[in-house]
């Protein structure tokens, strides 16, 4: 059976001048989402539609659901019935599409939204509605109408060449869509605030690859593996996902050697921040996003951020900055990234933790300590080695 969708988009996005671009990018990722399903897109004069030839009322529902979970920039979506542009025909949807509701929902007061961006009938918006709210009535005469906030609304559009009637409107993640901002790097690791960062940076457009330092053996594949799956949770959101994985072991045992141990953390950031900008110079990312957050933990107070972001080129974004370990937990249990990151593998920066890291770094400090190494010959190896992988 054929369904239509019908998208809204954020009221923001209707108002920028480059509102193509928006829409365009918006579409594309629906397909890209929807791409297990038989959809085509339609574009009319103010309306965006998905036309979908569904199986069954599972397979419309799961892509109600995909759309209202799983696009960025639109507000919402409303799956609805095609059918020709006729009086009795749209009353008798109306009909059963009021009875559905009723049957579920046992609504008391309601109306008829009717819409007729073409003015191709002969009545007004309102003669119809009237009209169809008359129809319901009959079959139903224990409702009332309502005008204001009813209980139930059968909404009808009626377009150029057919007509569209659905009762439901769903509401959708908003944001932006995915790639409006540019490509960015996602310093992923395995733990709870990283990946609800890069799921904060994809609702603003932004299009995720993924940086994740490991230090094998030291660290398992199991911790790789979970790093994976996070990674997969964020392709949700968006058509592909790239990860790069930089092999840090040698880096960390060559500080660990040769620096004082107060700084080891924050030297470590440093590093990783060295290299995802030379990974992000390569593949022209527009900024880095980390799950940073103040005051959180030793190597995220603003001392030791100024440490780590003086190092970067790039704009580092930190969408956790102000959020609570609950608020980020909350996402992370909505998202489906919770469980995975608490599954308990090492991450390489725990592993060399020292009893007491140094909370009030100073650039001068580190930098003295960084004099002892060739860092640069180490960000050039590691850039040179990483391995990447498409999910
Ligand atoms: P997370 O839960 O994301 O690990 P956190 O609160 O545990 O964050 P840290 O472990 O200090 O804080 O890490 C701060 C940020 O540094 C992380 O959010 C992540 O962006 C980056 N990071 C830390 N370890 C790694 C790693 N192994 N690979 C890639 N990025 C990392
Ligand atoms: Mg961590």
């Amino acid at each position: 059976m054929k369904i239509i969708y019908l998208l809204k988009y954020g009221e923001l996005m209707l108002k920028k001048k480059n509102k193509k671009f928006f829409e365009d990018m918006v579409i594309k990722n629906c397909l890209a989402i929807l791409r297990e399903h038989k959809i085509k897109k339609i574009k009319l004069f103010g309306r965006f539609l998905l036309e979908a030839e569904v199986e069954n009322e599972a397979e419309k529902d799961i892509i109600t659901h995909k759309l209202s979970t799983r696009i960025f920039g639109i507000t919402s979506v409303s799956p609805g019935n095609v059918i020709d542009t006729d009086y009795k025909k749209i009353s008798e949807e109306c009909i059963k599409q009021a009875e559905i509701v009723i049957n579920t929902e046992n609504p008391v007061t309601f109306k008829v939204d009717v819409n007729r961006p073409f003015k191709n009938v002969e009545m007004t918006s309102i003669e119809y509605a009237g009209e169809l709210g008359g129809d319901i009535l009959d079959k139903f005469p224990h409702l009332k109408v309502k005008l204001k906030n009813p209980d139930m609304t059968i909404f009808v559009e009626i377009l150029q060449d057919f007509t569209i009637v659905y009762s439901k409107k769903y509401n959708c993640l908003r944001g932006l869509p995915v790639g409006s901002s540019g490509k960015v790097g996602l310093l992923l690791s395995g733990g709870i605030d990283s990946p609800v960062a890069g799921y904060l940076a994809q609702k603003r457009g932004c299009y995720l690859n993924c940086i994740y330092f490991h230090s094998p053996p030291h660290t398992s594949q199991k911790a790789k593996d979970k790093v994976f799956e996070l990674a997969k949770k964020l392709l949700g959101y968006q058509s592909h996902i790239r990860i790069f994985t930089v092999n840090f072991t040698e880096t960390q045992l060559m500080f660990k050697k040769h620096t004082d141990e107060q700084y080891f953390l924050v030297l470590g950031r440093r590093m990783m921040m060295r290299i995802a900008n030379e990974i992000a110079r390569k593949y022209e990312f527009k900024a880095l996003i980390t799950g940073e957050n103040l005051g959180q933990v030793s190597s995220q107070t603003l001392e030791n951020l100024h440490c780590i972001n003086s190092v970067a080129e790039l704009p580092v974004l930190r969408p956790l900055l102000t959020y609570d370990k609950e608020e980020t937990i909350e996402i992370a249990r909505k998202i489906g990234t919770f469980d995975i990151s608490i599954l308990p593998y090492d991450d390489c920066c725990t592993l060399f933790l020292p009893p007491n890291p140094n909370t009030r770094s100073k650039v001068y400090n580190l930098e003295k300590e960084e004099s002892k190494l060739d860092y640069q010959k180490i960000v050039k190896k590691a850039v040179e080695t990483v391995e990447i992988i498409d999910l």
